[in-house]
């Protein structure tokens, strides 16, 4: 059985949670990995034994996502767009794997960074609560 909280490791301050969430590491000790894949959480911690099996984002990280990307992508897109001349099976070669790319390299991020807030919070985020 996994420990809710370590009595070994002080909580951090929410700005260090945040940070180690978003970089995919256990927003309470900083050291263990929040992910066993690419989206997966662990069910806890393997330095600290802190518990993130019960904490569910749900469809909050690709909400985030969508909104980052977006407005990340857009503003790229129309700049170089109002720019240049290319073929539309160019910018369609250039801009989809673009937006797909930020998309694949944000959603973990913005899964984790979210994770965080929840076990931040001690919000529950799972129905079975
Ligand atoms: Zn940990």
């Amino acid at each position: 059985m996994i420990q809710h909280q370590s009595p070994q490791i002080a909580r951090p301050k929410l700005g260090v949670a945040l940070r180690r969430g978003l970089l995919g590491r256990c927003p309470n000790c900083g050291s263990g990995w929040l992910f066993s894949s690419y989206l997966k959480p662990v069910e806890g911690c393997a330095v600290c034994g802190e518990a993130y099996g019960h904490i569910r984002s749900d469809d909050a990280a690709p909400w985030l996502t969508i909104l980052v990307v977006g407005h990340v992508a857009v503003p790229i897109i129309l700049a170089v767009e109002g720019r240049t001349h290319w073929p539309t099976w160019v910018s369609l070669a250039v801009w989809l794997p673009f937006v797909f790319a930020l998309t694949l390299a944000f959603l973990p991020r913005a899964k984790g960074f979210l994770m965080a807030v929840l076990w931040f919070t001690r919000a529950p985020g799972s129905e079975r609560d």
